[in-house]
Order: C-alpha cells, then structure tokens, then sequence
C-alpha cells in the first residue's frame, strides 16, 4: 500500500469557519481501526453534502475525513472476519461523522462495521446502490414486515429523483407494486416510469400543510422527506397501512396529528441505516443482490472521480442530483 495517499480533509478554525482540502495523508492521519480498506469506489449521499457544505451538523470530531460509503479490497486485518483480499462494503457506523471515513484511496476501520461483498454484486454497483439504496432495501422491508403486499394498493414514493427515491420505485416495482413517484422535477416523469413508476405526481400536491386526514390515495410508501410531506402522505394513506420515514429533505420537523394513527391505524416505520445491526444489513444487501435490476441500477448512476467529489456535494444538496452518483477513486 502506498505511504501517502490523497484525501479529502474537513476542518474548522476556532471561528468554526469550515476548510475543505484535498490532502496528501498518510495511515498516522486516520483513526484506529483493525481493518485497512483500499478504496475502489465510494458515492457522494445527501449526507456527504451535508458535512462538506457544512450546511449539517454531520461532522462531530475535527479534522475528519467525510464519506460514509465504500467499497473495496482489504490490504491489512487484524480482525478474525476478514484478510486480505477480501472485498467489502461499508454503510454509516459514523463513519465521516466521528470516524475518519471514505473520501481518501485507504480508510482504517473497525471490522465489525463491513459486511463481505455479496455475490452477484461488485464494487461499482455496491456504491451505485451505497447507502441511499441500502436505506431504500431496509425501506421495503419494513413495509414488508408489516404485511403490506401489491394487492393492498398503491405505494407512494418521495423525493422520486433522488438516490432512496429512484432506487425504491426500481425495488418496489420489480416486487409487482403499482409505484406513486411524487417529484418536484416532473420534467423527469419518463426516467422515472423507466424505472418502474405507474405514476408520476407533483410533490407541491404534499409539501403545504396537511389536514389530520384526507382522501385515500395510497396503502402506503417510502418518504425521504419529511416535514409537511410525510403529514400529507400520512393522511392520505388508507385503513391499516404504512409509511417507512426515511428522510428530511423538506425537513426535521413533522406537522401530522396522531389522526392517521388512531381513526385509520396508519403505522409509521422509522428507517435508520447508520446503526442497524449486521443481521439486517447482510439481508438487505442479499436482497439487493436479488430484487433490484442491475441495468435500472446503470441507468439510474452517474460515475464521476475523486475530484469531483466536492461540486457533487453541493449539487446533491441543492436538488440537481438525479438518482445516485458513483466515484471511481482510480
Ligand atoms: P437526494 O438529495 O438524492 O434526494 C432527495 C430528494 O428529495 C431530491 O432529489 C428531491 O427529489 C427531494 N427534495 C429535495 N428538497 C426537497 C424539498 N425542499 N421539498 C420536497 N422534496 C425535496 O438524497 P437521498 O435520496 O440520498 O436521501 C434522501 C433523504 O434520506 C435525505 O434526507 C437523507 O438525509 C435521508 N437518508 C436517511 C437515511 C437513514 O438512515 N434514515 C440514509 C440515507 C438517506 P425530487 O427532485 O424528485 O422532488
């Protein structure tokens, strides 16, 4: 493995006043861990974007190395699960948060947070799929648990366009549910039905205040938005359905009553990637190996470089990013 190597490096000044570099590191310049990564391909999250714009409190140990999601080849372990050579994926663990993480050609980490690359995917598509897709898995399954199957209804998705969004309608529609994409981007209405949505709605229809109930649109969805939005979804979704929250896009904040829950036993799944456990993390990605369409995978990815990292951050967080971006680090 090479001595020094480059990375991206995030720090702040006793004004908090935030520093963005691409640094020459070295292994000294990485927190402990009994697992070094070379990192092949890693993904810029809406999350990533928070902590290099700073416009999130993601980052909470300085200086930190950001990037939640890599894949790679194991070059040292000392851990009994893994050496090296073994191919490997890592998902959150507050990684890029409070542990040095993925933008940089080497990570050290604790071996328990990597699950083995499952067959039938490879580093690209890992990180195609990365930790928006993962959370879109962990989405579906939730919904799953609670028994909800095609026959029960429509499911809607929002933040269509984004990466949980484009990879849950191409899972939820390879399952056989007819696919609601609520969207602020309509111009993408055809890349969204490629994908496998029957309908394409404008998200202003959700993002205003919602009523403690509405009509019954839907026996549930994935939101990744938040706010105003899931209140909507929540009212409009029928008798005994459910919604998996996964995001914020909107917002933090949820303006609902407990009306949804008590008048039309509506369930509202909480998803979190970042610290669910193995167990669940290996059955997602087992299922991702199987349920999600390599070729809508393609289609719904783009591949840029390490130094593009920076500019992806920005326009993940202003909405200009369509579906997942992808970084090859060589
Ligand atoms: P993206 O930025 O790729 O997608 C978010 C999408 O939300 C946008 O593409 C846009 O879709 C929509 N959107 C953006 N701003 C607004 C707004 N103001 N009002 C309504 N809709 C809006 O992010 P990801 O898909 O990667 O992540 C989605 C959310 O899920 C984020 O909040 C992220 O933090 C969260 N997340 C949570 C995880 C967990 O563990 N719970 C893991 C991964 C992500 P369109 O243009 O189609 O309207």
């Amino acid at each position: 493995m090479k001595n020094r190597f480059k990375g991206i490096l995030l720090d702040r000044d006793e004004a908090k006043v935030l520093s963005v570099t691409t640094a020459e590191l070295s292994l000294d310049d990485l927190m402990d861990g009994d697992v070094v990564v070379e990192v092949e391909w890693t993904t810029v999250n809406y999350k990533d974007g928070l902590a290099i714009t700073g416009r999130g409190p993601v980052v909470r140990r300085w200086p930190m190395v950001p990037g939640i999601d890599c894949a790679g080849t194991v070059v040292s372990s000392d851990n009994a699960r893994f050496k090296p050579g073994d191919r490997v994926i890592l998902n959150g663990f507050g990684v890029g948060e409070t542990h040095t993480g993925a933008f940089a050609e080497y990570a050290r980490l604790n071996g328990d947070w990597l699950i083995a690359m499952p067959e039938g995917i490879d580093g690209r598509a890992a990180m195609a799929i990365g930790t928006a897709g993962y959370t879109a898995m962990l989405s579906v399954m939730a919904l799953e648990r609670h028994g909800l199957t095609p026959d029960r209804g429509p499911l809607i998705v929002t933040g269509a366009n984004g990466g949980v969004g484009t990879v849950a309608i191409a899972l939820l529609a390879k399952l056989g549910y007819h696919v609601i994409a609520s969207t602020g981007r309509p111009e993408e209405g055809d890349f969204l039905k490629g994908l496998g949505a029957a309908e394409v709605i404008h998200r202003d229809e959700l993002t205003g205040p919602a009523k403690p109930l509405a009509k019954e649109r839907w026996a549930g969805g994935v939101d990744c938005v938040g706010s105003h939005t899931l209140a909507n979804v929540l009212a409009m979704t029928s008798y005994g359905g459910a919604v998996a929250a996964c995001g914020l896009a909107q917002g933090m904040d949820l303006p609902t009553s407990v009306a949804p829950f008590i008048l039309r036993g509506v369930s509202l799944l909480g998803i979190d990637s970042v610290m669910a456990p193995r167990a669940l993390r290996e059955e997602a990605w087992a299922r991702l190996a199987r349920d999600l369409d390599m070729d809508k995978l393609n289609a719904l990815a783009t591949e840029i470089g390490f130094d593009d990292i920076i500019d992806a951050a920005t326009a993940i967080l202003d909405g200009r990013v369509r579906g997942r971006v992808v970084v090859n680090m060589k």
